[in-house]
């Protein structure tokens, strides 16, 4: 930078006018330029731009040595310089020289090009020009600029992304430390030579060069996403390309820019529109399925024969079914958005459309039948009110079934109760409110009369007695049904049937029998609902019907029952005959004979009249006038009798009684005897390879007392179990066909021991034996 120059010629002298013009061009001049003279270069001549420069006034500085104006200088290279250039006459100059100086009290660093010109001045004595020229900002713009270039490729060396810089060729001229590492590269490779196309994957090459030049050509920035191969695992990866392109003078030199990795973002977002994917694909299917439901929903509603609709607040019809459309004779786009009676006229001031306004206004309608001002028929509906999470009513959800079908139907069963001369009537106890079937009037023989029932007027035509059990029994069963309802919720119970007689306003009489059930309303409510039938025709129609065979079996049974003894009597009545009528000298028919001829009579007899009493009870019972005398008695007593009897003509079987525990009991004491022997009498019957009988008395459920007959005989099938107390009813299998009977016994018993408010079962298995049991209420004991 310090380069010394020839030495300047010695004849170079300054003429006294010559160096007034020359201060004079100097002291003006935009360079600086001072003299110095002698060893001491003390300072002749100054020029304002050195003043300036030096930050002092020339006054104060004028005549005095240079290192007294700047002693900071005194020890520096520029003393050298200036003793050199004083001492061997040689010029010296300088470009960029630096110098540590104080300007202004303030130290500073300036660089300066110089010249130190050594002159001999007229004196003789050498004087030094100096002509300097301050670069101090331009060293320091540079000095920047480097800076900056520095801080530049150092921080692009840093980057995560790669910076880059191509030529006009797109060639890449220069990338950062990032790019390099990427690619596989070498800080000192030559980037010229490289080819750069193999770095970008080959479907993107060709739209990323259309992007460049078309920025280049439209003096635009350019933003695009490609594929870069990594150099070192081979691997591509989406980066973010972004590009200036770059002019001199108007001529494109090439681009510089910088490229992102963008594959964390890209993987992100692929797995992002994977999911909107799924999510939309989803909602597709979601939608599709919606669709069909919505179709299912309209079909479903479509296809029932109710009529169903929605209104809005507004009155105005939201939805409506197919069955609604087709009474009216609409099609739904002429309905739908309507209000109903801008739709349906025939419904201004109906019962429908008040009903709607009630529904609006939060009321749930229930119509249980209600005839159509509009179509005539009977429906019954509901009109519902639809609400939102926050309770406000949005909607009537209307429907109505069509019963006009039902209404006809019990028309028809009417009909058909009365050709069954079946009735019905239910009863509301809490109201007492009883409801009879137009059949029930006929029953009751009241053709014309009709009138309000009530519990009371429905028992009149029965005997006091029987009203007073009707209505005691009834009383029980509602209790019990309570309960059972306050215990298992049930709400349907069977009324046990009952057979009673009722005496008509002509003083005919008729035998009912009655069968229903209690039913219970969730609420504890109770009504019961009875069928009433009235049992003689029934009977009469039942064996015109169905009982041909019974009847028949019936017929030769009977005619068998009550032949064999006749039969046999007439045997023995004429054996004796002969006897009475032989001549003396014959021989009489021994005493012995006679005897024992006359008790089979008596046993035939005795057989007899027992078949004979059994059809007759059983034609009281048919006609109801079995009658009873009640009174009390000990029941223990009358069973110790009546085997003291049996044994008395059937010495075979043993009979033994168990009975720990005794009673009185009211009723007809002959009767139950009767049930006693028809109990025994089987059992012997019925027992022919065993001859052990056993009666057990114990106490029953409260208040009642249980009466066992066990024996140990053929027993009976479950089937015949079911059947064997209905009349006429006897034991299918061959064997049992072989014992004699009518098949009425038991009938007749269980008749018996109902009409004492008694039951009446058996428990049996086939060849081990049977159990056969009644139970009657204990009367209190005698006082
Ligand atoms: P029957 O006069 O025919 O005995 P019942 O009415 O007394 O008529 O009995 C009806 C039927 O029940 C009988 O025909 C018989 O088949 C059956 N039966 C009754 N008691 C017994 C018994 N103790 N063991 C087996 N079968 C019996």
């Amino acid at each position: 930078m310090i380069q010394r120059s020839p030495s300047i010629p010695s004849n170079f002298l300054f003429a006294g006018s010559d160096i007034k013009n020359f201060f004079h061009l100097f002291s003006k001049a935009p360079v600086g330029i001072a003299i110095y003279t002698g060893p001491s270069f003390i300072l002749r001549f100054i020029n304002d731009t050195t003043l300036e420069v030096w930050g002092k006034k020339r006054e104060d500085i004028l005549a005095k040595p240079l290192f007294e104006i700047f002693p900071e200088l005194f020890h520096s290279d520029l003393a050298e310089i200036m003793n050199n250039v004083y001492k061997k006459a040689e010029r010296f100059s300088a470009k960029g020289y630096e110098v540590n100086f104080l300007r202004n009290g303030e130290t500073v660093t300036g660089y300066f090009d110089f010249i130190l010109e050594p002159v001999l001045n007229t004196d003789g004595i050498i004087d030094i020009i100096a002509i300097a020229s301050e670069i101090t900002e331009e060293i320091n713009n540079r000095k920047k600029i480097k800076e900056g270039e520095d801080r530049f490729r150092s921080l692009a060396n840093e980057a995560p992304l790669f910076v880059w810089v191509t030529n006009e060729n797109l060639q890449t001229t220069y990338i950062n430390k990032t790019g390099l590492d990427y690619f596989g590269l070498d800080e000192s490779m030559d980037l010229s030579a490289l080819s750069w196309k193999k770095f970008i994957y080959s479907d993107d090459i060709e739209r990323v060069l259309e992007i460049m030049f078309d920025s280049a050509k439209k003096h635009l920035p350019y933003t695009l996403e490609m594929r870069l191969k990594n150099g070192v695992t081979g691997k591509y990866r989406w980066f973010l390309d972004k590009g200036m392109p770059q002019y001199s003078n108007d001529k494109f030199t090439g681009f510089i820019g910088t490229s992102l990795d963008i594959q964390d973002r890209k993987e992100a977002e692929a797995i992002l529109e994977n999911r909107v994917m799924e999510r939309t694909r989803e909602l597709d299917n979601q939608n599709k399925l919606l669709k069909k439901q919505n179709d299912l929903v309209k079909k479903i509603l479509d296809s029932t024969r109710d009529l169903i609709a929605v209104y809005d607040t507004d009155t105005r019809i939201i939805a409506i079914n197919q069955s609604a459309l087709e009474i009216f004779g609409n099609k739904e786009e002429e309905v739908i958005g309507k209000k109903l009676i801008e739709a349906f006229p025939q419904f201004s001031n109906s019962k429908n459309n008040d009903d709607l306004v009630k529904a609006l206004d939060g009321e749930t309608i229930h119509n249980d039948i209600y005839q159509s001002s509009v179509t005539g028929e009977y429906y019954e509906n509901f009109l519902v009110p639809l609400r939102t999470d926050d309770n406000k009513i949005y909607a009537v959800l209307a429907m109505a079934h069509d019963n006009t079908n039902l209404i006809n139907k019990n028309k028809e069963l009417n009909e058909a109760q009365q050709i069954a001369q079946l009735a019905s009537w239910d009863w509301n106890p809490d109201t007492n409110e009883v409801n009879w079937s137009e059949q029930m009037y006929h029953i009751y023989g009241y053709e014309n009369e009709r009138f309000p029932v009530t519990f009371e007027k429905a028992l009149e035509r029965m005997i006091p007695e029987d009203a007073e059990k009707v209505k005691q029994r009834m009383n029980e069963k509602i209790a019990e049904a309570r309960q059972l309802f306050i215990e298992k919720g049930e709400t349907i119970f069977n009324n046990p049937s009952i057979e009673y007689p009722i005496f008509l306003p002509d003083g005919s009489k008729k035998i009912l029998r009655g069968a229903g059930k209690i039913i219970l309303s969730p609420d504890g409510k109770v009504s019961v609902l009875d069928i009433t039938e009235n049992i003689k025709q029934l009977e009469e129609l039942k064996k015109l019907n169905e009982s041909d065979k019974l009847k028949s079996d019936f017929i030769k049974m009977a005619s068998h029952e009550l032949k064999t003894p006749v039969t046999s009597i007439k045997g023995y009545v004429q054996l004796l005959l002969t006897a009475i009528n032989k001549d003396e000298d014959e021989k009489a028919l021994s005493p012995l004979l006679i005897k024992s001829s006359l008790i089979s009579i008596d046993k035939q007899t005795t057989r007899l009249t027992r078949l004979m009493s059994e059809l007759l009870d059983l034609s009281k019972i048919e006609t109801g006038k079995l009658e009873l005398n009640k009174e009390l008695f000990n029941l223990n007593e009358l069973v110790i009798e009546t085997v003291q009897d049996i044994l008395y003509t059937n010495s075979k079987h043993t009979i033994n009684i168990f009975h720990d525990f005794g009673c009185d009991i009211y009723g007809d004491k002959d009767r139950m005897g009767q049930v006693l022997i028809n109990f025994l009498t089987n059992a012997i019957k019925y027992s022919p390879y065993s001859d052990k009988i056993e009666i057990w008395i114990k106490p029953s459920t409260k208040n009642y007392v249980s009466v066992s007959v066990k024996d140990y005989g053929i027993g009976i099938d479950k089937e015949d179990r079911e059947k064997i107390f209905e009349r006429f009813y006897r034991a299918q299998g061959k064997e049992e066909q072989t014992f004699p009977g009518f098949g009425i016994g038991l009938f007749i018993a269980k008749e018996i021991i109902q009409r004492h408010e008694g039951t009446i079962h058996l428990e049996s298995e086939k060849g081990k034996g049977s159990v056969f049991t009644f139970t009657l209420p204990i009367a209190p004991p005698k006082k």
